[in-house]
């Protein structure tokens, strides 16, 4: 197997061969420690990613064993071997479990099996070292356990990256599971050469396995960075078109949305309807009740509204206490037998204060309707807003249709039944 890696990597034009343990381990320092701050640095700027304080100190884990590592034949056995050893491994599960924690899948068991493994790991070292010195058994050990949570690693990450929106999840999953294979594989080299006098040879497998504890380090932090990145870029999207009080779509949103609704409805020759509704004296139920419960008016508001929704209409706080309502493929009838369904929605009580009083508000709405004319959405809005004036005009609590530019027609009052 050996000579068929030799064989593969001289086809490839690489000198495996020349690959000697000790600055393969010198490398993974350096990139540990870039990586290390790298990760701690992004942990500090976005708080938010809390994982990537593990990932940094896994990494500069890996970086001083790795460092200890080379110092074989310089340093105390104890130290080069032992230490070093354990440093990697406990970066290893640290690695791991900030992958679990960006996933937010539960970690609790790896924990408890990490430490128990880690214990194992550490008894199997000494007697390895000391009462039975076998650098062969120790590889053994350490790459069993390296394949094995690798494994594990990789199928939840396989199996849980659909909860995020990501891509290179799927590529940091199959990593691990490939890592695990170089590591099972290392194992099968060592059992059959168990008796090996120096761990310091150039021997290709374990090259191979130093390097891939160096690929699963950049891909770790790649992957995730990448992946972090995308998500704060949606949180972003989503707060930018997002009303914080109520939840629902933006003025920006809805002129984005309304824009291209409008468009779409002209080159379909669909009609498209816009409502705008404004609670009637609003400002009276904060001087009376407090700005707190105003906001909760407007809360309450909203959702009564989303409730009555379709699917594909676009409901915005356009400010203050005024809601705008784009109905796309709504003709003129439907339109305002919505909007009166909405203002007897609304007029409803909304909820009993603490002194049994029972708060109820009233809202004006103006109607438009675009059919096969080539209004254009600002223009819908500001006729859609003079309907409401009239409305306002009219005595409130009623639901009015721009019909031209010089009258409006009052088509249902307050006390019309639909
Ligand atoms: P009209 O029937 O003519 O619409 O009377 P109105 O009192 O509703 O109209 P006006 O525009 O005078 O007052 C709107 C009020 O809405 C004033 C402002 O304090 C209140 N308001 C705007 N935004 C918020 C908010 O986010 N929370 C609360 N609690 N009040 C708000
Ligand atoms: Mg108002
Ligand atoms: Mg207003």
């Amino acid at each position: 197997m050996v000579h068929l890696l030799i064989g593969i990597s001289n086809i490839l034009g690489m000198n495996m061969e020349g690959l000697d343990i000790r600055t393969l381990a010198l490398t993974n320092l350096w990139l540990g420690m870039f990586l290390g701050v790298g990760s701690l640095v992004f942990a500090r700027i976005h708080p938010l990613f809390i994982s990537f304080k593990q990932l940094g100190v896994s990494y500069f884990l890996f970086s001083i064993g790795f460092f200890l590592l080379s110092g074989r034949g310089y340093i105390p056995d104890f130290i080069s071997i032992i230490v070093a050893n354990m440093l990697i491994y406990i970066g290893f599960t640290l690695l791991i479990w900030g992958v679990l924690k960006f996933l937010h899948v539960n970690s609790n068991a790896f924990e408890k099996i990490s430490i128990l493994l880690l214990t194992i790991l550490l008894i199997l070292f000494v007697i390895f070292t000391y009462a039975l010195p076998n650098i062969g058994a120790r590889v053994v050990s350490i790459s069993v356990i390296i394949a094995s949570i690798s494994f594990y690693a990789g199928l939840t990450v396989l199996r849980n990256y659909k909860n995020t929106s990501l891509t290179f999840m799927r590529f940091l999953g199959g990593t691990f599971i490939f890592c695990s294979f170089i590591y099972m594989f290392r194992v099968y080299l060592s059992i059959r050469e168990l008796y090996m006098d120096n761990f310091i040879v150039t021997e290709i497998i374990h090259a191979l396995s130093l390097i891939m504890l160096q690929f699963v380090t950049i891909v770790s932090c790649f992957s995730l960075t990448i992946t972090a990145s995308q998500q704060l870029a949606q949180k972003l999207a989503v707060q930018a078109s997002t009303d914080s009080l109520t939840g629902i779509y933006n003025r920006r949103a809805f002129d984005e949305l309304a824009e291209k609704s409008t468009v779409k409805a002209q080159r379909e020759r669909q009609p498209i309807s816009i409502i705008i509704m404004d609670i009637d004296f609003f400002k009276q139920v904060n001087d009376q009740y407090g700005h707190q419960i105003g906001d909760r008016v407007l809360q309450e508001f909203s959702l009564r509204l989303k409730s009555s929704l379709r699917q594909y209409d676009i409901l915005a706080r356009y400010g203050g206490e005024e809601f705008t309502l784009l109905l796309p493929d709504t003709n003129v009838k439907t339109a305002m037998i919505i909007a009166e369904k909405l203002r007897v929605k609304i007029a409803q009580p909304l909820f009993i204060l603490e002194n049994s009083t029972v708060l109820s508000v009233t809202s004006s709405l103006g109607v438009v309707t675009s059919q096969e004319d080539n209004k254009d959405w600002q223009q819908l809005i500001s006729f859609a807003d003079q309907a409401l004036y009239q409305a306002k005009e009219s005595g409130r609590n009623c639901v009015k249709l721009y019909t031209g530019e010089s009258e409006f027609v009052k088509l249902f009052t307050d006390k019309a039944e639909v």
